[in-house]
């Protein structure tokens, strides 16, 4: 290992780690205990603002204006009730500065369950067995989020204080725009860095896809089932428009093969067809069918760009259908609106999380390209704030029996308390 910190000093902030982990589990639980799916955060909020309070940092909570951000870039589409969105920040202020600054951000949205039949146990009732914690938003990111906060707790009972400024964020919308991250850097947050602890299996991940979503709005022409033929089924039709934007898939993981980054990957542009709604009546042909997509794009791919090129499918794919020619469907942008990115080299940063890392695991440290996003995209690209993730080793994420590994979680929180101290430097506190 390269030793960035005294080892003595390592030591205590890990053994401080072990000592809180029992607190910490029982806070993660807590946290995955609260259904904060999309519209509904407000008391995964409010748990995380009281946790910050409680350990004395500068509070800022506030409600989002959509009406602040809608000019940034990549700021997504919001859609549904936005009124109670809310973003909570603890700002750790040291006693001296001496050091770096530092942005810990996690997002306490989750993704919906799905059918409740398919989970083992109840999806916010969250279970610990067999060195594992179940449950939704356990692996993604609930536990990185309250890792975040112990980390920085155990370098404080190591009778430590980080030299620089630290900004713990808690988000919303991680999972369908992006704009609490944007939000955080619309209200003046900055850092030097900023530390993501998605569930990365202890990985370093600097390099993540960009993701645009939109709704396809398809028409038809209604009748009676009995005479089928007369009318047009805006159903069958969107299966059409489905297959070519399939096609539009297999071109675009054409392109990626010359891709720095993803070129020798399998696959890494994912087109979905995520929900489908449409027509009212099983005897009659249905007039309208919507579906909501999500596509990947590569980091440099301009998003316009690769806008005008979902439309133009749709468009072309519309013409070989006799009503859709005279009736094509609407494409309407319904979330994510955003580029992938990639770290710049850092071998600061770098060096740091490797020596944190393999002080605190047996794993080797490893790169990561996700085929994911996530919100370190805006510090990179658009504020000059180099961002990554790391975080714990999780299954099942967006699936059923989401869970996530604690041998990995505690490796993990020691890994975040040794890059913090190592990034921001730390000092001996005064004895009490
Ligand atoms: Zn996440």
């Amino acid at each position: 290992m390269t030793s960035l910190l005294d080892p003595a000093i390592a030591q205590r902030i890990k053994a401080a780690v072990d000592a809180g982990f029992d607190a910490q589990l029982a806070d993660t639980a807590a946290l995955v205990a609260i259904p904060s799916t999309r519209g509904a955060e407000s008391p995964a909020q409010d748990l995380m603002a009281d946790l910050m309070r409680a350990r004395g940092y500068a509070m800022d909570d506030w409600t989002i204006a959509m009406e602040d951000l809608k000019d940034l870039p990549d700021c997504g589409v919001i859609q549904h009730d936005f009124s109670r969105a809310r973003t909570v920040v603890g700002t750790y202020h040291p006693p001296a500065v001496t050091g770096r600054s530092l942005i810990l951000q996690g997002h306490c949205d989750v993704v919906p369950t799905g059918p409740l039949s398919m989970w083992e146990t109840g999806p916010f009732t969250p279970v610990i067995k067999d060195g594992w914690m179940y449950g939704r938003g356990a692996a993604d990111m609930k536990s990185g989020t309250i890792a975040a906060l112990y980390a920085l707790d155990a370098i404080r009972a190591a009778g430590l204080a980080p030299g620089g400024r630290i900004h713990l964020q808690s988000v919303i919308e991680e999972e369908s725009t992006g704009v609490g991250a944007l939000s955080t850097l619309q209200r003046g947050y900055r850092a030097d860095c900023a530390l993501l602890p998605e569930p990365t299996d202890q990985a370093f991940n600097g390099v993540c896809v960009g993701v645009i979503w939109f709704r396809l709005k398809v028409s038809g022409e209604p009748t009676h089932v009995a005479v089928a033929g007369e009318g047009s089924n805006a159903i069958r039709a969107a299966f059409n428009v489905i297959q070519a934007l399939e096609g539009l898939e297999r071109d675009w993981n054409e392109r990626a093969k010359s891709d720095p980054y993803y070129g020798a990957m399998d696959h890494p542009i994912n087109f979905n067809p995520g929900i489908i709604k449409g027509g009212d009546w099983a005897s009659s042909v249905p007039a309208w069918c919507d579906i909501d997509c999500r596509i990947a794009v590569l980091p440099g791919w301009n998003v316009d760009d690769c806008r005008r090129e979902i439309e133009a499918c749709v468009a072309a794919a519309a013409k070989t259908h006799s009503f859709l020619a005279n009736n094509p469907p609407r494409v309407e942008w319904s979330g994510y609106l955003s580029h992938g990115y990639a770290l710049a080299p850092n071998p600061e940063i770098e060096t740091l999380i490797q020596a944190a890392h393999e002080a605190s695991s047996e794993q080797p440290f490893a790169h990561r390209y996700s085929t994911a996003l996530n919100d370190a995209r805006f510090y990179s690209l658009y504020y000059d704030i180099p961002a990554f993730c790391y975080g714990p080793h999780g299954e099942k994420i967006h699936g059923f029996n989401e869970r996530v590994s604690l041998q990995s979680l505690r490796e993990t929180t020691k890994a975040i308390a040794l890059f913090i101290a190592g990034w921001c430097g730390v000092e001996a506190l005064p004895a009490a």
